[in-house]
């Protein structure tokens, strides 16, 4: 009761015993304004409820979820927009949990985020005790984050910020835990010494300029080139150096392919977009241009036939790979050019080293990256344009794509199996950092979080399409969506199970197969329960209609898109990746 008070009140006013006070509460919420952070993504409970109420009570916007992951997500993709550290506040040991999910998925797709949570008592902790939701949560966070930190005494507040702030934001931007135990909340010192202690964070992400013969290097390996391919990946998009990026691109005349969160860096549409001859040019080209990509699983790993080689083997290719992290290079295959620095810098270290004389790329490589585009183009119309019923993903997506070929500014969230691969491929993305989709990991559960802070941290509206499966981890939080009236409008591509509805069990038993839901479920009426617009649409030209009208109207919208329950694969483009099984249905 006494901490409600104290939280309460802005500060303790001088008296004769002494100077005014202040607590940890306040200047928690001073550290962060102090560094411009406006927006916590959280979920109250012990012993951050008062610390939610006061963040409310000095300005800052507190957007609570139904689940910490959720708002941990929702924190790591407004860092992902802003390249400012989005921050989750949970409570201890389960919130914090929850909250670990999300801190481990921002740290692996290099977002800046800073996931607080208030912890027991250390001394009982560290003794186990037994205390009230007990937990060592500074150790178990560490190998999810890229920096963990914990604040023992309120005049570190200001240094532990300014730590987590810089931590999650220079270098290769990650993950930063932040434990404030519940007793350093309440700990008072000295208003005026409590000013002084705040840290206001200088140049949290200093360029890192590369060295001048590492440049000529790169450019001496473009040079030699006659198949060149530059590569672009989310770390290209977060850098927000679309211009010098676009000229790079542009004055090269070298094709182009972007990573699924690096699309609409340069419009997909562009004439040097060789997204539709993926796999031709990851096979044909002799060179290659990494810009803020990994050679990662989803890359091959640079090896094997997607790069035109033997099976685990590299392809004879040269590499060229800018990336702030140096640990980065050869972490795949041999980089025959590393370029460490900032994508900005590089970038324009690249251009200005090229100069006016820079010959563009050889017009007989160009010309077959055309060409092969083309037929593929081609080759997909036919699925794209037909209209079975049930809807098919083809037919559902075509019709979502001329709907956000309308609105280049609407944000995408995407996550699912089929519904994640197609929609990569099918829907063109116009500008850049708005699609927001599984990521590295490939995981689900993304869905309502970044939809949630896409929408909170632009105030645009947002799209999210999703898998029947994928929009199960974050269902509920369409209530979170209605409390705050957000522009987002969901799409369920409603298959009936995860990948597909079809499959039975074998035993002739009771039980339906384990990926199987319940048949015709009706996903609109979960929003209608709280307020939000509930669509349930059977044919493509009602999809596009409740998507127009969701996207228009800027109220919460969800869409019960039903697909054919034959339609999709299993792991949809990832079914090589489920081990053989004599029992597994194809
Ligand atoms: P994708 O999955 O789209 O290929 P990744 O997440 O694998 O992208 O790769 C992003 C890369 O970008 C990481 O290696 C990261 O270190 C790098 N990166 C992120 N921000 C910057 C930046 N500002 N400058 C240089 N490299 C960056």
């Amino acid at each position: 009761m006494e901490q409600n008070q104290v939280a309460g009140s802005a500060a303790q006013s001088e008296t004769a015993a002494g100077p005014a006070l202040t607590d940890g509460f306040h200047v928690v919420i001073e550290a962060l304004k102090a560094n411009d952070i406006d927006t916590i993504f959280g979920l109250v409970g012990i012993p951050i409820t008062d610390l939610a109420r006061l963040a409310q009570a000095q300005g800052l916007r507190f957007i609570g979820f139904r689940h910490e992951q959720h708002a941990a997500n929702a924190a790591a993709i407004a860092g992902f927009i802003t390249q400012k550290p989005g921050i989750a506040l949970t409570v201890s040991a389960p919130g914090f949990l929850n909250g670990l999910v999300a801190l481990a998925n921002a740290t692996v797709n290099c977002f800046p985020m800073i996931l607080i949570s208030g912890s027991s008592e250390r001394e009982i902790v560290d003794l186990q005790q037994g205390d009230y939701e007990e937990m060592d949560q500074l150790n178990i966070a560490k190998p999810f984050a890229k920096a963990s930190f914990r604040v023992n005494h309120i005049e570190d507040i200001g240094i532990g910020f300014a730590r987590a702030i810089r931590a999650a934001l220079s270098g290769r931007p990650g993950g930063v835990y932040l434990d404030l135990p519940a007793k350093l909340l309440a700990q008072t010192m000295p208003l005026e010494a409590a000013k002084r202690s705040l840290v206001k964070v200088v140049d949290p992400a200093p360029r890192q300029i590369p060295a001048p013969d590492a440049v000529a290097r790169a450019l001496d390996v473009l040079k030699g080139s006659k198949r060149p391919l530059i590569l672009l990946g989310k770390g290209a998009a977060y850098a927000q150096a679309d211009e010098a990026i676009a000229a790079l691109i542009e004055r090269s005349g070298i094709p182009y392919l972007p990573m699924s969160m690096a699309k609409g860096l340069l419009p997909d549409t562009h004439p040097q977009s060789a997204s539709a001859a993926r796999s031709f040019v990851l096979a044909q080209a002799d060179t290659v241009l990494l810009i803020g990509a990994r050679l990662n699983w989803l890359l091959s790993h640079g090896k094997g036939a997607t790069w035109g080689a033997e099976e685990k083997q590299w392809a004879s290719k040269r590499f060229v790979q800018i990336d702030i992290a140096a640990t980065e290079m050869d972490s795949n295959v041999p980089i025959d050019a590393p370029l460490v620095g900032d994508i900005g810098s590089c970038v324009e270290a690249l251009l200005a080293a090229m100069g006016g004389d820079f010959a563009r790329a050889d017009p007989s490589w160009v010309n077959a990256v055309a060409e092969k585009k083309a037929k593929n183009i081609e080759k997909m119309s036919a699925s794209l344009n037909a209209n079975p019923s049930p809807m098919n993903f083809h037919s559902a997506l075509r019709a979502i794509r001329d709907v956000m070929r309308e609105h280049p500014d609407v944000y995408l969230v995407n996550e699912g199996a089929n519904t994640l691969d197609y929609a990569r491929s099918i829907i063109d993305m116009a500008k850049p950092r708005k699609r927001l989709d599984s990521g590295t990991r490939g995981v689900m559960g993304i869905g309502m979080g970044y939809a949630i802070g896409a929408a909170v941290t632009s105030g645009k509206p947002v799209v999210a399409i999703e898998g029947d499966s994928a929009f199960g981890f974050s269902g509920m939080e369409v209530e979170t969506i209605c409390r705050y009236n957000l522009p987002i409008t969901t799409v369920i591509f409603n298959n009936n199970g995860v990948y597909r509805g079809t499959d039975t069990n074998p035993t002739g038993g009771s039980d339906v197969a384990p990926t199987v839901f319940v048949k015709g479920a009706r996903y609109d009426k979960m929003i209608a329960a709280f307020g939000g617009i509930g669509k349930h649409v059977t044919t493509p030209d009602e999809l596009a209609a409740a998507i127009q009208e969701g996207i228009r109207s800027g109220h919460p919208t969800l869409i019960n898109a039903v697909i054919d329950e034959r339609a999709g694969t299993e792991s949809g483009r990832l079914t090589n990746l489920n081990p053989q099984s004599g029992a597994k249905k194809s």
